[in-house]
């Protein structure tokens, strides 16, 4: 009798993408796909580690599987899998933990469905994990997360991704472009490049130390792949932001006039304590560059508070730094320690209540430049790409510039491409648009 198996995914898009091609394997008499909301025999959690709440989330997701079928055969996998092993296998109801090395391997470890006291681990040191496996994920059937790359040589002080990833490697070109015909042949019209460090692109193709292609490389080849009609950039360090790919991006038909460009802090003397890669003169250099190559550009900022050492004075110049810049939207974290870092050795933890404040106070200026940022396309022509699920009665989008539509739910309009007129903002900061002639006649 086949096996009900489903899955869920914490984290990043990199995790969507591997999830998607882990669960493509699950085909055949022996399995059947079911949504994690629904009874299942075997649960695969592919988990997270960014912040604590991420292993909170784990741990209330495998309660939530073990309500539906308390005999049910729990797995994880991804990030916290690697860095934590033998505490997910302690948790009650796992019954298997499998490291970076095994997570594609995760059906030679199925023979066996019976519940464990304790759960079974197959993992290794990080270093073995220095192969590459290539993946995609299809979510709604309108855009697909295509992974490029995987790993991270940099050693950001508070960054526990390299320990759960490995080095930097990246897939070969050929098999880039190949997923990405795949993609195009299942009509998905927008791919968005994933990956830990995209922008170091190139480093550890076919195993090799050097770069056999560049980041700008693989852009000026993914733009010839027929059938996609628009490709998005997920996040690039803005060291690796190369005035190449900006002015590349800036003539293409294809890859889409939106950055998501991490920047952490707006201190130096915060950047350096985070032993990022840059100053925040250099930020200032990309934005005003982006900008000056598309002004409707959309770009997006990654920033930390409450970073130990941030002082009042050092979060108001980040703030004041954020305030200034032509920016789109801030995605805010909060600091906390991770195990085995550097930062989490450092002094002059800042206190819980005035991370909390400083994060709001970062939110609050997010809302701002968005709402700002959407003002400021109200008449614009756009294309919006429309997604697949009805959201109380609404359907969303975005415009290549990463302004999110809404219109009335209509089946016959998902994934579809149409060119819009953005008209005005609705009570809830909510961009309206009508759509124009040139798409009612396709
Ligand atoms: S660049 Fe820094 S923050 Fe990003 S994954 Fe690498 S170490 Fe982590």
């Amino acid at each position: 009798m086949n096996k009900r198996v489903a899955f869920h995914t914490l984290g990043c898009k990199l995790n969507f993408s591997e999830t998607s091609t882990i669960a493509r394997q699950f085909t055949g008499e022996a399995f059947q796909r079911v949504s994690f909301d629904a009874a299942a025999d075997i649960y695969v959690i592919n988990t997270c580690s960014v912040t604590e709440n991420a292993d909170k989330q784990f741990k209330s997701i495998v309660r939530q599987a073990l309500k539906l079928n308390p005999d049910a055969f729990i797995v994880a996998i991804g990030c916290y899998a690697q860095l934590k092993p033998r505490e997910i296998a302690s948790l009650q109801g796992v019954d298997l933990v499998l490291g970076a090395t095994e997570k594609f391997n995760i059906l030679a470890y199925l023979d066996d469905l019976n519940k464990k006291h304790e759960g079974v681990i197959h993992s290794c040191e990080i270093e073995e994990a220095n192969f590459y496996v290539g993946s995609y994920a299809i979510g709604d059937r309108t855009r697909a997360f295509l992974k490029v790359q995987d790993g991270c040589d940099y050693k950001c002080s508070f960054c526990t991704i390299p320990l759960a990833r490995g080095i930097s490697r990246s897939d070969t070109l050929e098999n880039v472009l190949d997923n990405a015909r795949n993609i195009a042949e299942q009509n998905i019209k927008e791919i968005v490049l994933t990956g830990v460090n995209i922008g170091d692109y190139g480093k550890g193709e076919n195993g090799n130390k050097k770069h056999d292609h560049t980041f700008y490389d693989l852009v000026k080849a993914l733009e010839k792949v027929e059938g996609i009609e628009r490709i998005r950039i997920s996040s690039v360090e803005p060291n690796l932001l190369r005035d190449e790919i900006i002015d590349f991006v800036a003539s293409s038909k294809i890859f889409v006039p939106h950055f998501h460009i991490p920047l952490q802090s707006g201190s130096d003397k915060i950047l350096k304590l985070m032993r990022r890669r840059y100053q925040r003169s250099l930020y200032t250099k990309k934005v005003k560059q982006i900008k000056a190559n598309m002004p409707d550009a959309c770009i997006g900022v990654d920033v930390i508070v409450g970073f130990p050492g941030e002082t009042d004075q050092d979060f108001l110049e980040t703030y004041t730094f954020l305030n200034e810049l032509d920016i789109s939207y801030l995605h805010v974290f909060t600091y906390s320690e991770r195990d085995n870092t550097p930062a989490s050795q450092m002094p002059d933890t800042v206190l819980p209540e005035v991370r909390k404040k400083r994060s709001k106070m970062l939110r609050g200026l997010s809302a701002k430049k968005r709402r700002a940022y959407y003002e400021s396309q109200i008449g614009a022509r756009r294309k919006v790409l429309l997604e697949g699920e009805n959201k109380k009665g609404y359907m969303y989008g975005f415009t290549e510039n990463y302004v999110r539509l809404r219109t009335p739910w209509d089946p016959e309009l998902v994934n579809s491409m149409l060119e819009v007129e953005l008209t005005e903002m609705d009570e809830e900061g909510m961009v309206r648009f009508k759509i124009l002639e040139t798409s009612l006649q396709e």
